[in-house]
């Protein structure tokens, strides 16, 4: 893994189109002939290399997109799916079944969150959930009946930052796979270099980055891969959310300028964070010195890409984040809208919506404020612009105060 550059890793793949296009051809077929008997049979059971069978298991598009996120990952495979929940889901019912244990941070997606604690136990998997910034507090919620370690690189939305390194050593002492989201932070954090087994994204956020379609993918060994879409036993096979070729192919193209935007969105949410947090509001972002991981993350991240276009500040309550952030769509600053990754910011607070299968006693232990805005900062050409026109509607509403300011 010497000089492992995952967006180098992604330009340097050539798929061509079947005229000599410089894009690959769409695959527009179910199902697939086979010249002899012999060889679709080979193919169903796995041993006829380059034959496609039926487009459930493997389309060639998907094929293009699933080399595309191993190579940026550095897995040797990958698979992806019709959404980030349809690769988390196979991932963790592929690793578990009955009886079996999940260790998983407690500040996790929310629908990842409800997967485990409501539906998962249907199975007979089973979840502790906790602080995962704990490693001490992680490796004593084992058990012999622990089979993963799941958690998010940068978590949602408090934007803690999960040991990856740490977390390895723990999994490798109790033989468990450690299962890493990273969708918050692709290319920015190469949780296979830090010790992951398996990395997912949902690319309906950065990857794809245009919020026109939801997409996930599962980066892994050839072994766990394949096993995900055993004919006979595996969970993407057989449980079927499966990502259509037309789609493959656009967020394909997307990925091509997936750098160039990372690059972006970290340049403009550092801006933004450092003026609000020297405005004095509450500000997180893991580019803060004052973030608790911050020290930590500058050591995890291939430095080219920052820290993220993620961030969070505090409005104080409900009512004037609800405010503030009608103000902001009524401006033009940005949607108010759940999701992240769009060329424009987006924000939502989370208590009320991506969050909100997390119950309220629960939230306010791991400190999900009522107030809490989640930003996911656009690529705004001049943010100093959006700086100002932001601060102007804080003013507005009275969550930054004319008097707190030397110069306006
Ligand atoms: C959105 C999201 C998911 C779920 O992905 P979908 O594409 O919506 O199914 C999972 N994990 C994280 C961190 C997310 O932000």
């Amino acid at each position: 893994m010497m000089n492992f550059d995952p967006a180098d890793n992604i330009q340097d793949l050539q798929f061509f189109g079947e005229f000599g296009g410089v894009n690959p051809s769409i695959s527009d077929s179910s199902t697939y002939t086979f010249l002899s008997a012999k060889t679709m049979f080979d193919t169903f059971e796995g041993n006829a290399e380059g034959c496609y069978l039926y487009s459930r298991h493997s389309s060639p598009s998907n094929l293009y997109l699933d080399r595309a996120m191993a190579a940026m990952e550095g897995t040797e495979s990958a698979n992806v799916a019709a959404s980030g929940m349809g690769a988390i889901t196979p991932t963790l019912l592929q690793l578990c079944g009955n009886g079996d244990h999940v260790v998983s941070s407690r500040t996790i997606y929310g629908g990842t969150y409800a997967f485990l604690k409501n539906f998962a136990p249907r199975m007979g998997i089973s979840t502790a959930f906790v602080d995962i910034t704990n490693l001490e507090i992680v490796e004593k919620a084992i058990t012999k009946n622990t089979k993963v370690l799941y958690c998010e690189t940068v978590s949602n939305p408090l934007l803690e930052v999960a040991d990856i390194a740490g977390l390895s050593k723990i999994a490798k002492r109790h033989n468990l796979t450690l299962v890493v989201d990273n969708t918050f932070s692709p290319l920015s954090v190469s949780p296979i270099k830090l010790g992951a087994d398996i990395v997912i994204h949902s690319l309906t956020k950065y990857i794809n980055g245009s919020s026109d379609t939801v997409g996930g993918v599962t980066c892994a060994s050839n072994e766990f891969i394949a096993s995900l879409k055993c004919v006979n036993s595996g969970a993407s096979m057989l449980l079927g959310p499966t990502m259509d070729s037309m789609r493959s192919a656009s967020v394909m193209k997307n990925l091509r300028t997936l750098h160039l935007r990372i690059k972006q969105h970290s340049h403009n949410a550092n801006y933004l964070a450092e003026r609000f947090e020297k405005d004095g509001l509450k500000t997180v972002y893991p580019g803060l010195a004052s973030h608790p991981s911050h020290e930590l993350y500058k050591g995890m991240i291939n430095p080219e890409y920052g820290f993220g276009g993620m961030m969070t500040i505090d409005a104080g309550s409900l009512e004037k984040a609800n405010e503030l952030m009608e103000l902001m769509q009524e401006k033009n600053l940005g949607y108010l809208a759940v999701s992240l990754g769009f060329y424009k910011t987006l924000f939502s607070a989370p208590g009320s919506s991506t969050s909100s299968e997390i119950p309220a006693d629960e939230q306010a232990a791991m400190g999900l404020s009522d107030g809490l805005i989640r930003f996911s900062i656009g690529l705004d050409n001049d943010i100093e612009r959006t700086y100002q026109m932001m601060k102007q509607c804080m003013m507005e509403v009275g969550v930054l105060h004319k008097e707190d300011f030397a110069t306006i």
